[in-house]
């Protein structure tokens, strides 16, 4: 039996909804625990105003309790928008809970399909696109090298394998497995009849699926419909080379797809000049009201939502350019240097070798502990066998040794999983942050408007500048030395760190 506590939440405003109520989301958690064989040592709650607000001491107390007691294996909720209010809370947490080795379990999803995950797995996706010169220079040169000499530096695409002779040399082969899906997935697409996510759907039941089982997002559609790796060229660093891999697809049939994209694109276009960049991020400094953004004949605007009612503020109207133009320059000042990331890096390093030799003592104990359960069982069976004790005595002795060791292989089983996955999360905010410019210039108008909300809680303007800035963890703390360079070219902007001490490592 393993060990869990129980979160529900529920704010004022949907107190009145079905399903939603404290009593509801506590039943659901009890019956997933008891047919997941998990015990629940307590149950917290936040109810009413204080759910909303960033106190939420129910959940404050559950997440000290967490970094406290070594024997909890999970925290369950109803659904994960009862843990977290937003993306950012969630992954802090959810990176704070991982960090003790604490699983979070939602009783009625998946948690691995949430918005969150998804936008990390984009992210790495675009990273590959690129490389960041920043924390190796040898092996960029390595890579050019292979590059030039038509092989593919990085992990194969979707539909090839990487491969290893026994000399040692790295090629790119078909990947029989998937090569076939990638094939339907250009002529599907070619036929007109299919976005980037039905396409998603159609691949995944026919099953084209990432290496976690899930579906390939759209952004991943699109980027391996666009890739000429298909047909047999490499493109990196703006060049092109003919590969020496054997093309998935011809030239007519990629022809094809890319004009069916282009005509889809138009249609998109339209409907994306509706969306904002910054929506919902901006505040006025003066009346400490959300902006809204609108487009006018002369271009779109963001603006301070004055008006008959709230006739005080006089705040202009701010181009959405000049805005997202200072949101660029800030990406640029806000990277931490080469020399910062090494300091962060041995940080976090020291942080994860701690956590590693915590987790290794406990591992021995484990060991140890199956081996004493196992050589008593050795004994009681010769004892079983020569008749110096009875059946029941057996019996009564064997069950406990039993349940012992199964505990032990349990919580082995937990400790062992996570070892290495454990600060994967700030590993890859730390890329975000290190490459934010770069990020900035590849990602599509989406994943620009989500790397803005990773980022940023707030943004405060006044008189058409940014005046203030709220940063999310943990990227507060991987920005946090940047101010100075930030000021030189902004120098009266402020800088608020929203107050998560425990997802600064130490
Ligand atoms: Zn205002």
């Amino acid at each position: 039996m393993k060990n869990a506590l129980a979160y529900a939440r529920v704010s004022t405003k949907e107190q009145a909804e079905k399903g939603l109520s404290i009593p509801a989301q506590l039943k659901a958690i009890r019956e997933y625990a008891k047919s997941h064989d998990f015990c629940i040592l307590q149950e917290y709650t936040d109810l009413g105003e204080s759910a909303k607000t960033a106190n939420r001491p129910g959940f404050k107390k559950m997440i000290k309790r967490c970094q406290k007691d070594k024997t909890i294996d999970a925290v369950i909720v109803h659904k994960i928008d009862r843990f977290s209010r937003n993306n950012i809370d969630f992954f802090a947490y959810k990176a704070i809970l991982k960090k003790e080795g604490i699983r979070l379990i939602s009783a009625s999803e998946n948690i691995e399909e949430t918005p969150s995950g998804e936008f990390i797995e984009n992210v790495l996706v675009a990273m590959a696109q690129f490389y960041s010169s920043n924390l190796a220079e040898e092996v960029l040169k390595g890579m050019k090298e292979k590059f030039r000499k038509g092989e593919w530096p990085y992990k194969a695409p979707i539909g090839y394998k990487n491969i290893r002779d026994e000399k040692g040399h790295a090629y790119i082969v078909e990947d029989k497995k998937t090569s076939y899906l990638i094939r339907q997935m250009f002529k599907l697409y070619a036929t007109g009849q299919y976005s980037f996510a039905s396409l998603s759907e159609e691949m995944a039941e026919r099953g084209l699926k990432t290496k976690y089982g899930k579906h390939l997002s759209p952004e991943r559609i699109k980027s391996t419909l666009t890739n000429p790796f298909y047909i047999g060229i490499l493109r990196l660093w703006n060049e092109k080379r003919k590969g020496k891999h054997k093309p998935l697809v011809d030239e007519t049939l990629f022809r094809q797809v890319q004009n069916v994209m282009k005509e889809r694109k138009i249609t998109q276009d339209r409907w994306q000049k509706r969306d904002f960049l910054l929506r919902g991020l901006l505040y006025c400094q003066n009346c400490k009201r959300r902006l809204t953004a609108e487009v006018h004949e002369r271009g779109s605007y963001y603006r301070c939502p004055y008006n008959v009612n709230n006739p005080i503020c006089k705040e202009p109207y701010i181009p959405t350019k000049h805005l997202e133009s200072q949101i660029e320059k800030l990406y640029n000042l806000m990277e931490p240097t080469p020399r910062l990331l090494k300091i962060l890096k041995a940080e976090i390093e020291e942080v994860q070798n701690n956590f590693k030799a915590k987790s290794s003592n406990e591992i021995q104990n484990l060991k140890r502990r199956i081996r004493e359960n196992e050589a008593k069982m050795d004994t009681l069976v010769d004892n079983l066998a020569t008749k110096t004790i009875t059946p029941e005595i057996y019996k009564k002795y064997s069950q406990r040794y039993e349940k012992e060791i199964k505990e032990a292989r349990d919580r082995l089983a937990v400790l062992e999983k996570d070892y290495s996955r454990n600060f994967d999360f700030i590993d890859k905010c730390m890329i975000l942050a290190s490459t934010l410019s770069k990020l900035h210039k590849i990602f599509s108008f989406q994943q620009k408007k989500k790397l803005a909300k990773a980022l940023f809680r707030r943004i405060w303007v006044k008189n058409k500048e940014i005046k203030r800035i709220e940063l999310n963890p943990p990227f507060d703390f991987l920005l946090r030395n940047q101010t100075r360079k930030i000021h030189k070219v902004f120098p009266n902007l402020v800088f608020e760190h929203y107050p998560i001490k425990s997802t600064q490592p130490r």
